[in-house]
């Protein structure tokens, strides 16, 4: 038996296993990511916590001599056996390496795979249906995530995809879906472009903020930044059934419509949703890059066929 397995056997540290297992449950608690494993760093904490593990367990040492430069090399065996099982974990593709992230994130972070994220799933007991919309960040999905944000702008977009399948639902067409979602919701930082609402679930794991398609998915538009939106449930709605639709500035636009809504209509208690927005001239907030933000195209084709004058 080898000096560390000697050493996690007479300190009784959990095995292998059961840190993989933990460490897919803590990538999920926290967002898809970790970062290394380090001095100091919460999740190492958190994770010994989570096995109840002792003073003793959490600083016993390994030393490795190195004789040929005659020095003794000191690492902490949590730390060893928490890497070990990252390690474990990234051969069998379930997460992606430190070193492969930082190409996608310009962070040092594990990060879950898609097949690393239904495998957690299922060891947390969150239903597969959920995954969709949980804003958990996976290797695959951050591909489509970087390739959004950081497209050069077209001059002249085209924001229908006419190879788009409207009804059927592929693994990469929902990987896509939860890209563009994630890439949206991320520009806008989780808030309502209309009214700056921001809210997630109690677990912290869901926005309230959807990701809108300007040109609607069903009428074949593109799953891209510049056809997006962030809008809270109410003025995704709005948005979408033509009560509202931007000007060429990213002024709010609505419906004359409205001034022959019953009173008591589009209320929640003295919050008008609607007619606030028709009372002043009210440009939406706007991510700061302005290479993401929406595209003319897209806008003014909301305007002519979608929305209500
Ligand atoms: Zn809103």
């Amino acid at each position: 038996m080898s000096y560390e397995s000697t050493m996690l056997e007479q300190l009784a540290m959990p095995t292998r296993k059961q840190v993989e297992q933990v460490l897919l449950r803590a990538l999920l608690k926290h967002g898809g990511v970790i970062k290394e494993f380090g001095s100091g760093q919460e999740i190492v904490d958190e994770i010994a916590d989570d096995f109840g593990l002792n003073e003793h367990q959490r600083s016993a040492f390994l030393q490795t001599v190195y004789r040929k430069e005659n020095r003794v090399k000191k690492a902490l065996l949590w730390h060893r056996l928490l890497f070990r099982a990252a390690d474990c974990l990234a051969k069998e593709k379930l997460v992606s390496r430190p070193t492969q992230t930082i190409q996608l994130t310009k962070k040092k972070e594990w990060m879950l795979t898609e097949k690393g994220f239904d495998e957690a799933l299922k060891l947390s007991n969150i239903p597969a249906a959920r995954k969709d919309f949980l804003p958990i960040k996976s290797y695959e999905v951050q591909k489509i995530v970087k390739k959004l944000s950081e497209s050069p702008r077209p001059e002249n977009y085209n924001p229908f995809d006419r190879e788009k399948k409207v009804n059927r639902v592929t693994r990469e067409s929902a990987i896509r879906t939860r890209g563009f979602r994630q890439a949206v919701i991320e520009a806008y930082s989780c808030k309502c472009s209309v009214c700056g609402m921001i809210i997630n679930s109690p677990d912290s794991l869901s926005w309230e903020v959807e990701a809108a398609h300007i040109v609607p998915h069903s009428s074949m538009g593109r799953d891209d930044i510049w056809n997006g939106l962030a809008l809270c449930h109410l003025h995704h709605w709005a948005f979408d059934v033509g009560w509202f639709t931007l000007l060429d500035d990213y002024t709010i636009n609505v419906s004359s419509q409205v001034y022959s809504l019953p009173s008591d209509f589009g209320k929640l208690g003295d919050y008008e949703f609607i007619r606030v927005l028709s009372r002043k001239s009210t440009r939406i907030h706007l991510p700061g890059k302005s290479e993401i933000h929406p595209h003319h195209n897209a806008v003014r084709w909301h305007r002519q066929n979608i929305f209500h004058k």
